[in-house]
């Protein structure tokens, strides 16, 4: 018998907690319908809230266990009524992935029937690419650990933008692979680069690496995007866009305004790889507006859920995590499809249990 995928959760803040539960209870009975054990867990208490009743920000043994896991799960973290002395968020996911090496963001942003468009032209419905946020340098280096900014005195800080070559050839690889297996599966299989290296030299080396790495690939469509027109084209014609690959913080403003493309932030499901670790969470933060009413959308990080499982079977080479993953996505593709998933954040009437209790009908009916 196959042995229990051993996961390290971190629930953390606000909704963060809500989502966790969700999502692990739908992985389990998506593993059951494959004949797979549930998933064996390692409860990490870390976040704001920890941080404000033991000032630190996760259990003194978790970055360790963290890394102990075949994969992470992080529901959400920070609590804008507890920060650090120069207003900045507590954020132990960010020094996780510096410490665990997770360069490639993988931010699947997909229009689901009955959701909403924001966009009233009909090619909206189609809608189906990817911000491939590189997670570890950029413009978040400094932030990743706590006090890598530059201080000046009262008169300056210097935040650093940090291009390496080592991550960036690992993230532009493991982008034209990602086109790639998005071309076998149907898909475009385009790889954009979205810099702004007309201005900055650093941006201009991401994307000479780019180019370098490109001839490798001569099946994967090409192409260049300045950050300030690719957030023009978001609006404009996203359908036209495949997989985009961008600095840390280019990801994150881009993933926020692509997650509001197909509803809101409750869709925005988002998986972290490294060369030896994974961390999947929703990108959402843990909305405190919300917390505790039961009307969170649990779907961005059910389908961070599915992503976990299929990192899994990889990992493993177990085809049967791939199919459990695979018959989550299918859930919620069928749930929408028969306008059973009608989450509050879009103004619907379901709340986080609602949405779970539709999931699990789908689930028990779907095949992959
Ligand atoms: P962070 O900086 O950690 O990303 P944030 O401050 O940008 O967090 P979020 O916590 O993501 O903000 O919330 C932004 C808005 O989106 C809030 O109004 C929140 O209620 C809403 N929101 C976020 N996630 C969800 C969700 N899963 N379901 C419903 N609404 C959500």
């Amino acid at each position: 018998m196959t042995e229990a995928a051993r996961i390290a959760v971190i629930p953390g803040d606000g909704i963060g907690v809500e989502v966790t539960e969700a999502t692990l209870h739908l992985c389990d009975l998506a593993l059951a319908r494959v004949g797979l054990p549930a998933l064996s867990r390692d409860v990490i208490a870390a976040g704001a809230a920890y941080f404000r009743e033991t000032g630190q920000d996760i259990q003194p043994d978790g970055e360790t266990r963290a890394g102990q896991g075949e994969a992470i799960f992080l529901g959400a973290i920070g609590l804008p009524s507890v920060r650090h002395k120069d207003g900045t968020e507590i954020s132990p996911h960010l020094r996780l992935r510096d410490l665990f090496g997770l360069y490639a963001g993988v931010r699947p942003v997909k229009a689901y029937p009955n959701a909403p468009q924001r966009l009233a032209d009909p090619r909206a419905a189609s809608l189906d690419l990817v911000i491939l946020r590189e997670s570890t340098e950029g413009l978040f280096y400094s932030a990743a650990v706590h006090g890598r900014a530059e201080v000046f005195g009262d008169d300056a800080v210097h935040d650093i933008m940090r291009i390496t070559r080592p991550t960036t050839e690992k993230l532009h690889w493991f982008g034209f692979r990602l086109a790639e297996k998005r071309k076998a599966r149907g898909g475009k299989g385009q790889l954009t680069c979205v810099d702004k290296s007309n201005v900055f030299t650093s941006q201009a080396f991401f994307r000479k690496i780019y180019d370098e790495i490109a001839p490798e690939f001569p099946k994967v469509t090409k192409g260049y995007a300045y950050i300030d027109a690719m957030a023009l084209d978001l609006v404009r014609k996203p359908w036209e866009a495949d997989v985009l690959v961008m600095e840390n913080i280019f990801g994150d403003i881009l993933s926020d305004l692509a997650g509001g493309l197909v509803g809101g932030m409750g869709m925005a499901a988002c998986g972290e790889y490294g060369d030896d670790h994974a961390l999947f969470q929703p990108a959402h933060g843990s909305a405190p507006d919300i917390t505790g009413q039961d009307a969170a959308n649990p779907l961005a990080a059910v389908l961070s859920g599915a992503m976990m499982l299929d990192y899994i079977a990889d990992r493993r080479a177990e085809e049967a995590f791939a199919d459990a993953a695979a018959l989550i996505e299918a859930a919620v593709q069928a749930g929408f499809e028969a306008n059973d998933l009608r989450p509050m954040e879009f103004g619907g009437d379901m709340g986080c249990r609602a949405m779970v209790s539709a999931l699990e009908t789908h689930l028990a009916e779907v095949s992959p």
